[in-house]
């Protein structure tokens, strides 16, 4: 890992000398930038690796009454990554992404798309089930969320799904509306995000399931996945 980013390092010091021979004599690191550096987080570049990192995560309060961190699964090379909200009761039991009655219709879509569990990457802005599957609160996604970033860096897919506000709202760490941007395509780092609607809410209104269907659509065509369905 050090050994690859040698020349950005290099790259940088020439820029540096040359702020200084202009006579720019000051250039800080922000305390936020300096806190990522240092965080052993931001070495690691494989998912295994980040597996083992985020295992004994206690972060925050909900780690107290998780059975089972659900870190996500599928697969590395992944084209595409859903992003849900959190672990509920059988995800917390499992230790895996959406095996209960949402998961279970996102695995139906994800077949409907041509594809198989396997072939994307399933996980959740939070990866401890929060209590009574409220919501979480706000310094657990800011605890959690950079976990998500680093899966997403690692993976680096051609496309992001969010599945319901709170996934739209922990990746872009700002407060959005699901209503709003549904079924548009977002950009986070240069990866094209489509924010959809998440399955739990279409087990309660399968009238919007035909708005999903044509999210999904959009996700398809994006990936050349036409024909596989
Ligand atoms: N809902 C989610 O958002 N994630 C899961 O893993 C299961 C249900």
């Amino acid at each position: 890992m050090i050994e690859s980013i040698i020349p950005e390092i290099e790259a940088l010091e020439r820029r540096l000398r040359y702020y200084s021979i202009m006579g720019i004599r000051d250039v800080r690191l922000s305390k936020e930038s300096k806190s990522y550096i240092r965080d052993p987080l931001f070495n690691i570049n494989d998912l295994d690796e980040l597996r083992q990192y985020i295992e004994g995560c206690r972060r925050c309060e909900l780690h107290k009454g998780r059975k089972n961190i659900v870190i996500g699964e599928g697969s590395s090379n992944a084209q595409l990554v859903f992003v849900g909200e959190a672990p509920g009761r059988e995800e917390d039991l499992e230790g895996r992404p959406f095996v209960g009655e949402a998961g279970r219709l996102l695995t139906k879509i994800i077949a409907a798309m041509g594809l198989k569990r396997e072939d994307v990457y399933i996980c959740n802005v939070i990866k401890c089930r929060p209590p009574r599957n409220r919501d979480p609160k706000r310094h657990e996604m800011e605890r959690c969320v950079p976990y998500l970033e680093k899966q997403l860096e690692i993976i680096a897919p051609e496309v992001i799904c969010t599945l319901g506000r709170i996934a739209l709202i922990g990746l872009f760490r700002r407060d959005m509306k699901i209503t709003e941007v549904r079924g548009k395509w977002l950009k986070w780092k240069d990866i094209p995000v489509m924010p959809t609607y998440h399955p739990a809410f279409l087990l309660r209104n399968p009238s919007s399931k035909r708005e999903v269907w044509e999210d999904m659509k959009q996700i398809i065509r994006h990936l050349g996945l036409e024909g596989r369905n």
